[in-house]
């Protein structure tokens, strides 16, 4: 090997490492991460779909996250490729359709829909069709998503607390809540003995943050208690999964944000509408948490703003539109159907 073939093998391989840190798995494939763990990049752009993963245990298979009900009937063959062992537990993230909407396709493949207690106080309040009201989120979403008006909304029936654990002495998974994040309802699933956690929408690799449902200050906190597990392979909701690192990036991508909304919290609306592309510029400057910079910037500032005693942006542009950017942000609008 010459030197100049040395250098682009090196740098190559370089790239190669660099990227794999935070981008090892492949959109729409089962990958093992551990004996029996797996894990599932769904296809976010294509369907909004969200992240998979599951554990095979000695008697059943437990899955982490819903997903839409196209991405639960995406993943259901590849878990039944793997192992004949029943699926008998869908674990709900939090509520989001992405995340909780593919629950009656679980329940038909004889599993039932866990969740921390919390997703079932946020389904009262944004699924009020279900509970026989107005239409809701479910109603709107199954407007422009075949797969959802083909099923119906399946809330959790088996809930926690505190915490749910799945042992059978070989694998162990602890079900957790550490308070509001994403929304006021995220579990993570976390796996002790291979220090893998399954952080739902908590934690993302990459632009995908809705904010609307959720609170940013108590959002770095629930990180903060998330971090002292010591996990070292995070499973995030979307985008890839990787090292620790990711839930410290995702963490000071909202410290940051607040910093940087905070300069402007006692200017009015329109000015701090104005400095989104100044907030923009200072959070890119930042390595770790530039990727986390994406189109829904500007509702994100807003909401921090909001937070923080301001008043909504005017005029409601669509990217503030709460209802049109939760669908955008969880793929509504691309797919119309699987
Ligand atoms: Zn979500």
């Amino acid at each position: 090997m010459n030197s100049s073939k040395s250098t682009a093998w090196f740098l190559s391989l370089a790239a190669f490492c660099s990227a794999s840190v935070l981008s090892i798995a492949e959109v729409n494939k089962a990958e093992q991460i551990a004996p029996d763990v797996y894990f599932h990049e769904g296809d976010l752009k294509g369907h909004g779909h969200c992240n998979n993963g599951w554990i095979v245990f000695e008697d059943y298979v437990l899955v982490v996250d819903g997903n839409f009900p196209s991405g639960a009937q995406e993943i259901i063959p590849k878990i039944k490729a793997i192992t004949d062992k029943p699926i008998r537990f869908a674990f709900d993230t939090h509520h989001h359709g992405d995340h909780a909407y593919g629950n009656q396709i679980w329940v038909d493949n004889g599993a039932v829909p866990v969740a921390h207690t919390g997703v079932i106080e946020e389904m009262k309040k944004y699924e009020t069709g279900y509970y026989g009201g107005k239409p809701g989120r479910w109603e709107e979403t199954a407007k422009s998503r075949t797969d959802v008006a083909a099923s119906k909304l399946k809330p959790p029936t088996l809930l926690y607390n505190k915490d749910m654990i799945f042992d059978d002495g070989k694998h162990r998974v602890e079900l957790l809540h550490f308070g509001v994040a994403h929304t006021h309802g995220d579990g993570f699933a976390w796996l002790p003995k291979e220090k893998i956690l399954f952080t739902g929408d908590a934690c993302v690799n990459g632009p995908y943050n809705y904010m609307a449902d959720g609170d940013s200050e108590q959002w770095v906190k629930t990180l903060a208690a998330a971090k002292k597990l010591g996990a070292q392979t995070i499973c995030p909701g979307h985008g890839p999964m990787g090292p620790a690192q990711v839930l410290e990036d995702q963490q000071a991508f909202f410290v940051e944000l607040r910093k940087e909304v905070k300069k402007y919290a006692v200017r009015k609306p329109e000015e701090v509408k104005a400095a989104v592309d100044d907030i923009k510029a200072a959070l890119l400057k930042q390595k770790s948490i530039a990727r986390y910079v994406g189109e829904f910037l500007t509702a994100q500032v807003e909401k921090v703003y909001l937070e923080m005693g301001g008043k909504p942006f005017q005029p409601k542009t669509a990217a503030l539109n709460g209802h049109k950017q939760h669908a955008h942000e969880h793929g509504r609008e691309w797919v119309q159907d699987k």
